[in-house]
């Protein structure tokens, strides 16, 4: 059921028909759904009217939501990947989730999953402080909890959030080993997967991602999934404030904003017609 003077999410999709669903799973990211938007970081929020009209979007358009064991399985080749599929993430374990967007992935049955930060469950947003926007509340261990007695997966997002590639070897491996281990011992699940706090990847840390027993990690790289993307470097879309239905659903379709994906499509011309070009562009 849709409110009333607000677009069905299906017209936003159908008026980009002339954009095909590219082939791939694309893995969307979010952080907080929230009335209260903040300041400086506002971009990785969205309200929740903004959330339950992407998600209506997503379900008007039969999109499939899988779980990212199921994308794992795409990228292993063990399972057939269909064009207009999605997965969902949440990273940092905003306590605002529960009431904004878990009512609304239960309603349309949509399976999610949101990354912890070990050491600040319960807590806040601390990292984020140098920014200056109010702290945000984290959910707890207990509520936690609740999300995976109703369905939705769990994985690790370091113990305190820091700049991974800043870190001696030692605790980068401590944070991308212990932050596993906690949330196994509190929720007494199993951590598949790990998201890289700001989205910062070098080799050292993905190595550190798989000695650690992950099966596989979320960047922040938009694009696509398809068999052969590397399990450890998941693309992921991020959805910000300043999506519309619309701008989302182009994100569904490509798995890039407008200006990345036309980045993407000029650099392949280029290379189709140039060497040079393809030689620059390596
Ligand atoms: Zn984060």
């Amino acid at each position: 059921m849709i409110p009333a003077g607000r677009a069905p999410g299906d017209a936003g999709l159908k008026r980009w028909s002339a954009v095909p669903d590219a082939a791939g799973i694309k893995v969307l990211a979010y952080h907080w759904v929230d009335p209260e938007p903040g300041q400086k970081l506002r971009q990785w929020g969205v309200t929740p009217a903004a959330f339950e009209a992407q998600m209506t979007a997503l379900a008007e358009g039969a999109y499939q939501v899988l779980s990212l064991e199921e994308v794992l399985q795409v990228v292993h080749g063990e399972r057939p990947s269909s064009p207009k599929a999605v997965a969902l993430t949440f990273d940092d374990g905003y306590r605002s989730l529960l009431d904004h967007a878990l009512p609304v992935l239960e309603r349309f049955g949509f399976r999610a999953t949101f990354f912890l930060v070990s050491d600040r469950v319960g807590g806040t947003n601390a990292w984020d402080a140098r920014h200056g926007d109010a702290p945000r509340s984290l959910m707890s261990w207990d509520e936690a909890a609740g999300l995976l007695a109703r369905g939705m997966e769990i994985g690790a997002h370091s113990r305190t959030h820091p700049f991974l590639p800043d870190l001696p070897e030692r605790e980068l491996e401590d944070e991308i080993r212990r932050s596993k281990e906690t949330i196994e011992d509190r929720l007494g699940c199993s951590v598949r997967f790990f998201s890289y706090p700001h989205g910062l990847i070098v080799e050292r840390c993905r190595h550190s991602v798989m000695a650690a027993g992950y099966a596989g990690a979320c960047s922040s790289q938009p694009g696509r999934n398809e068999p052969g993307t590397d399990p450890f470097v998941l693309r992921r879309t991020e959805i910000t404030c300043h999506d519309t239905v619309r701008s989302f659903a182009f994100k569904v379709r490509t798995g890039f904003g407008v200006r990345k994906w036309a980045g993407t499509r000029i650099r392949d011309w280029f290379s189709r017609r140039s060497p040079v070009a393809r030689e620059v562009s390596l």
